[in-house]
């Protein structure tokens, strides 16, 4: 298969959707970024990777970050994890209060708001500090990603913990119905740090390598989590990682995949690759627009859809 020209095809079709849907713009700072950017990478088990557009440009990863959260609280705490918080999709958008109020602050998933927020409540029980807390986090997809080039946007995080009431309503719901242990204003912090993270699609595509391949990064084969672990998150990711949408991204797409607000999605093909496509424009449902149908043609022409 000739993956690049596959990229190139893509481009060509996705150009003129470019300018659809609108950049998220209730985190000030994302609301900066060049609107018409967009980037697809592929990573490959013998590190061989294709790209296209402007695949060195670092973004916001967003959500997408709440897949490594998941990942090291699930390496830690492994089944336990699952009293504070559920694997069902939600059905509602990712910030929506309304569910957690009548299922008594125990979140549907870890990658809705309100799940990732518990996540890193776990973290912040081991680590303790804000700071000590996304440094464990930052190492381990420095670790994943075999990256030591990972930071975080400043500008984004201050934005976004200047504007997070709906978060800090999401956190101080939970601590009501006492699933909350840590200080909610420490908790949202760093879950707003860990969301500000920058990375590339090449680096994406990079990282997700070892969800493709049982846990295992296939190019330095460092294990990270287990083999049955690797399959419960890549279900969650296929069920779950895109909101309201997830139904529609496996019907479209037919990939375990996460989505972020800044624009990028990650999937992964089990046993193939994985991938990583950025731009900032979003649907209805606060997923990259042009991400999203790119993805869509890359299993339409190359058969790689797990269905
Ligand atoms: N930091 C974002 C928020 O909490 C993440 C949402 C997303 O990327 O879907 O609103």
């Amino acid at each position: 298969m000739n993956y690049q020209d596959i990229l190139n095809e893509i481009y060509q079709t996705i150009e003129p959707i470019l300018k659809e849907g609108k950049v998220a713009d209730y985190i000030p700072a994302l609301a900066q970024v060049n609107p018409n950017q967009f980037a697809m990478s592929i990573t490959l088990f013998d590190g061989s990777s294709y790209h296209i557009g402007c695949s060195d440009e670092n973004f916001s990863i967003q959500s997408i970050s709440k897949v490594f959260t998941f990942t090291k609280a699930l390496s830690i705490y492994s089944k336990e994890l699952y009293a504070r918080v559920g694997k069902e999709p939600s059905g509602n958008p990712f910030n929506s209060l309304v569910q957690l109020e009548y299922e008594l602050g125990i979140p549907r998933n870890p990658f809705i708001n309100a799940g990732a927020i518990v996540i890193t409540d776990t973290l912040l029980n081991k680590y303790k500090t804000v700071d000590e807390t996304y440094n464990e986090i930052s190492n381990f997809i420095k670790e994943i990603s075999d990256n030591v080039d990972i930071s975080f946007d400043k500008n984004v995080w201050f934005s976004e913990y200047k504007h997070g009431h709906r978060n800090m309503a999401l956190a101080n719901l939970m601590k009501s119905f006492n699933n909350l242990d840590n200080d909610v204003e420490e908790v949202v912090k760093t879950y707003f740090k860990h969301c500000s993270i920058t990375m590339s699609t090449k680096e994406l595509s990079r990282a997700m390598l070892f969800l493709a391949n049982n846990g295992i990064d296939p190019i330095t084969n460092k294990r990270f989590i287990t083999s049955s672990q690797a399959k419960r998150i890549n279900a969650v990711m296929l069920t779950c990682g895109h909101y309201d949408a997830s139904g529609d991204f496996a019907y479209h797409v037919g990939l375990p995949g996460k989505s972020g607000v800044g624009g990028g999605i990650v999937a992964i093909v089990p046993k193939v690759m994985s991938l990583a496509v950025f731009s900032p424009r979003l649907n209805n449902w606060g997923n990259s627009l042009a991400g999203t149908k790119a993805l869509e043609m890359f299993t339409t022409k190359t058969n790689l859809s797990i269905f």
